[in-house]
C-alpha cells in the first residue's frame, strides 16, 4: 500500500494566504517542509481521501492524472476537505472522458449533496454516489473501508475517519484527521484490528486541544490510548493536519515526536507498506 501525503496543512495552508504571522513568514523564508498544502492522501492510484482546494496542484506537482482515480473518499465537506466546484469540469465540454461513471465518491449526504449540486448542468460523466453511515462496511476492489465518527463539527454532523483493510494481506491504514481525541465507540470498533499505519491529526501543534483537533500533547494521548487497547504497538505513527497557529516548524515538531516514536507528515512524504 502507497500512501502519498499530497497535502499536509489545515485549512487555509501553511503559509496562510492572507497570514504573515511569524509562522507564515519563517515558512515563506525556510521553505521545503515548512510550506503545506491543504490536506488530501492519495492511496495507490485510485484511493483518495478528500478533494481540496489545492487538487489541480497537486496534480501538477506530482504528475497525477485523476481519471485513474476510481474511489474517493470525503471526510467532511468543510472547504478544505472538499472543493466541491472543481466537479464541475466532468462536463464534456472541459474534459475527453464521456460517458465514465466509473468514478466512485463516498461520504456523509451533505458532502454527496455538494457534489451534485456542481454537476447540476450536467450528467454525461456522473460519478456513482455512495452517501455512508457510520462503522458500515465498504466493500472496494482492494480494501474495505470502514467510516467511523470523527470528533469534529456539531454532534448533528456526520464527519468520518477511515479504516482501510488491504483484503490481500489484512494490513491496516487508519486515517484521522479533523477529530479531536476519538470517541468511545470508535476505540471499542477498532478494538477489533489491529492499526498497520496511522496519519492523526495535529493541527494545534504546539498549543492544546482534546475536541475537534489535537494539539502535541493529546496526540499522545492518543497514541498511549491505542497502545493499552492493543490495537497499535510497533506499527508507523504519523501527524498530519498542521495549522500556523500551532507555531511549530517541521524540524521544532520533529525533535518533540522522534522521541515518542512518531513521523512528521509533509507534503510529498510516501509511505509504502
Ligand atoms: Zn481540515
Ligand atoms: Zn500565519
Ligand atoms: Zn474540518
Amino acid at each position: 500500500m502507497k500512501i502519498r501525503f499530497l497535502g499536509t496543512a489545515a485549512a487555509e495552508g501553511w503559509p496562510g494566504l492572507f497570514c504573515s504571522c511569524d509562522a507564515c513568514t519563517k515558512a515563506r523564508n525556510l521553505k521545503g517542509k515548512n510550506i503545506r498544502s491543504r490536506f488530501s492522501i492519495m492511496i495507490d492510484d485510485a484511493y483518495k481521501i478528500d478533494f481540496p482546494p489545492d487538487s489541480y496542484y497537486h496534480m501538477v506537482r506530482d504528475g497525477l492524472d485523476y481519471t485513474k482515480l476510481k474511489y474517493l473518499f470525503i471526510s467532511h465537506p468543510h472547504f478544505d476537505h472538499l472543493s466541491s466546484e472543481e466537479f464541475d469540469f466532468r462536463r464534456k465540454w472541459f474534459t475527453n472522458l464521456r460517458n465514465d461513471h466509473s468514478l466512485n465518491i463516498y461520504g456523509w449526504s451533505k458532502s454527496i449533496k455538494m457534489i451534485k449540486k456542481s454537476m447540476a448542468e450536467s450528467d454525461e460523466n456522473e460519478p456513482i454516489f455512495h452517501a455512508i453511515h457510520k462503522f458500515q462496511k465498504i466493500n472496494t476492489p482492494d480494501f474495505y473501508v470502514y467510516p467511523l465518527p470523527a470528533n469534529h463539527m456539531q454532534p448533528k454532523d456526520k464527519p468520518f475517519i477511515y479504516l482501510f483493510v488491504r483484503k490481500s494481506d489484512g494490513k491496516t491504514f487508519l486515517d484521522a484527521h479533523d477529530t479531536g481525541m476519538f470517541y468511545d465507540e470508535v476505540f471499542e470498533f477498532l478494538k477489533k484490528f489491529h492499526i498497520d499505519v496511522i496519519s492523526l491529526d495535529c493541527t494545534h501543534g504546539a498549543l492544546s486541544s482534546l475536541n475537534n483537533h489535537l494539539g502535541h500533547q493529546e496526540v499522545l494521548l492518543v497514541k498511549e490510548k491505542l497502545e493499552k487497547l492493543h490495537i497499535f504497538d510497533n506499527g508507523i505513527f504519523i501527524v498530519n493536519h498542521f495549522s500556523h497557529n500551532g507555531k511549530w516548524m517541521h524540524e521544532e515538531f520533529e525533535k518533540f515526536f522522534k522521541p515518542h516514536n512518531i513521523i512528521v507528515a509533509y507534503d510529498g512524504m510516501e509511505i509504502d507498506f
